[in-house]
């Protein structure tokens, strides 16, 4: 590689999605110069194959169920089909706005876009079509890929979220083989476009990685919906044909549908792009990094989905914030994983900060922590709305609320203020003095911390 063909930067990002943006734009805007990498588009799988089509259906489901289900509170409507290429162009329409604005913003910020392909060869060095990039500083943002099982192969009527984006038509049947984030979500969007949808979970609950109430919680609401779930029984294997899927699973079930959506997790993007052979240490392909999100090696840090932990784009972003004040010399305060907020989009939502009650036992000790559950039957608006659900709080006895967990219909709009509550240690007594606004859902939260604080008011003792 001539030198005559490099370009230097201060920061040289690889991979423009969530993380990788998010610190090439702070990065600019604290006056160093940025390259980013990318092969595909600036934005990642967050703002074309992730959040943003993925909510954009919900809402079009949202809008299905509330047509379907208006003449129980006297409003005169039906849901007459769902035209799906319409849907489509509505969700598009949404990712096309959203990507010129991002693009707009690097521009405007003087990031350096680099099209093409990207691979790690030095410590300060990404080549791109024969050319090289050199960077003070690297930044590894590369993210991540649908995973699938071994011997499952994707192809067909067997997708991952990928394609199960871009479907023309809404399946009349679907197995979802995973019953965490991704396939809950999908299982909803299905279920209120008329889908009959069976969901197959190895683990013991839905959304397994929550507090088991809101596991519980989910799958009575998911029950009365009709969605099927089946949890505690391993995939066995899945025979495909022109008339649908037959998957077996390991209890002797044969399911049949139109298709399968797996989604039974994300893998690291890290194979081949010569991460190791720089001596960064790849762990089942995810970089292991320290709290300041350094490889160990020179000046080589890494972001987002790539770093084990939660797979969220608020997650990568604020990652991305980090580690530019990181490299500006700012001296930021590392994030603290338990305090990232997790919203699941179903009908209902999940959404919850901090520990769940079994973590706070294991790390306080059980006698140490305090939980209560404020049921959404005493709050006016979730009544308006017609959902049900509550809130969980986690407290140490005496001490703060650790873990706000909540499941309800729009109950992810409050994960706001549930995640200042845990992240600033606030006590049930400092939340109950303030006021909440009526009738909102944001009250339940009120609520529930007037309850824990000992003064209950639309709650019985
Ligand atoms: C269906 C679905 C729904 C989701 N919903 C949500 C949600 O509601 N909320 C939420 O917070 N998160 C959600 N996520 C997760 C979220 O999308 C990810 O956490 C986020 O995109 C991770 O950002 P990242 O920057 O680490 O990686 P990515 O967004 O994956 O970006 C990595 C980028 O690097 C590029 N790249 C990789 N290798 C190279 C290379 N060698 N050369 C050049 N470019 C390269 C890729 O093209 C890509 O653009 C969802 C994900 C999926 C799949």
């Amino acid at each position: 590689m001539s030198e005559a063909s490099s370009t230097a930067f201060d920061v040289l990002v690889l991979g423009g999605g969530s993380g990788g943006y998010a610190t090439a734009l702070r990065a600019s805007q604290l006056g160093l110069t940025v390259g980013v990498v990318e092969e595909d588009k600036l934005g990642g799988t967050c703002l074309h194959y992730g959040c943003i089509p993925t909510k954009a259906l919900l809402h079009a489901a949202e809008v299905a169920d509330s047509a379907r289900e208006g003449h129980v509170i006297g409003v005169m409507s039906s849901l007459s089909g769902i035209d799906m290429p319409a849907v489509n162009v509505y969700k598009q329409g949404i990712v096309d706005r959203l990507y010129k604005g991002l693009q707009g913003l690097a521009k405007s910020r003087g990031v350096t876009m680099i099209p093409g392909h990207g691979t790690l060869t030095g410590p300060d060095s990404i080549d791109v079509a024969g050319v090289r990039y050199t960077g003070k500083n690297i930044v590894l943002a590369s993210g991540s890929y649908a995973r699938t099982l071994p011997g499952l192969e994707i192809g067909g009527r067997v997708m991952t979220s990928d394609q199960a984006l871009n479907l023309d038509h809404v399946p009349a049947s679907v197995v979802v083989l995973g019953g965490g984030v991704i396939g809950v979500e999908f299982a909803s969007v299905w279920t209120s476009f008329g889908a009959k949808v069976t969901i197959v979970e190895a683990l013991p609950h839905l959304v397994p990685n929550e507090d088991e109430a809101l596991s519980k919680g989910l799958e009575r609401a998911f029950r009365k919906r009709g969605i099927d779930f089946k949890v505690g029984v391993r995939f066995q294997g899945v025979t495909q044909d022109d008339a649908g899927v037959k998957v077996s699973l390991e209890d002797g079930t044969v399911i049949e549908a139109e298709l399968m959506l797996v989604a039974v997790g994300r893998g690291a993007r890290t194979a081949d792009l010569g991460y190791e052979a720089q001596g960064v240490r790849v762990d089942r392909g995810f970089v292991l990094t320290d709290d300041h999100l350094h490889t160990g090696v020179a000046n080589i840090y890494a972001v987002g989905d790539i770093v084990p932990g939660l797979q969220l784009a608020h997650r990568g972003f604020a990652q991305g914030i980090f580690l530019a004040e990181h490299i500006a010399g700012l001296k930021p305060v590392p994030l603290i994983e338990a305090n990232i907020p997790r919203v699941t989009y179903c009908d209902p939502e999940v959404a919850s900060v901090g520990l769940t009650e079994a973590q706070a036992k294991e790390l306080h000790g059980a006698d140490a922590i305090e939980s209560l559950e404020y049921n959404l039957g005493g709050n006016g608006k979730s009544q308006i709305l017609g959902t049900a659900g509550f809130v969980k709080l986690v407290r140490v006895k005496n001490g703060p609320v650790v873990g706000v967990h909540m499941l309800g219909a729009r109950m992810g709009e409050q994960i706001g203020e549930a995640q200042l509550i845990v992240s600033w240690e606030a006590h049930p007594e400092d939340v109950a003095a303030l006021v909440h606004a009526h009738p909102t859902q944001n009250e339940a939260l009120g609520e529930a911390h007037l309850a824990l604080a000992g003064k209950p008011l639309h709650a019985h003792d």
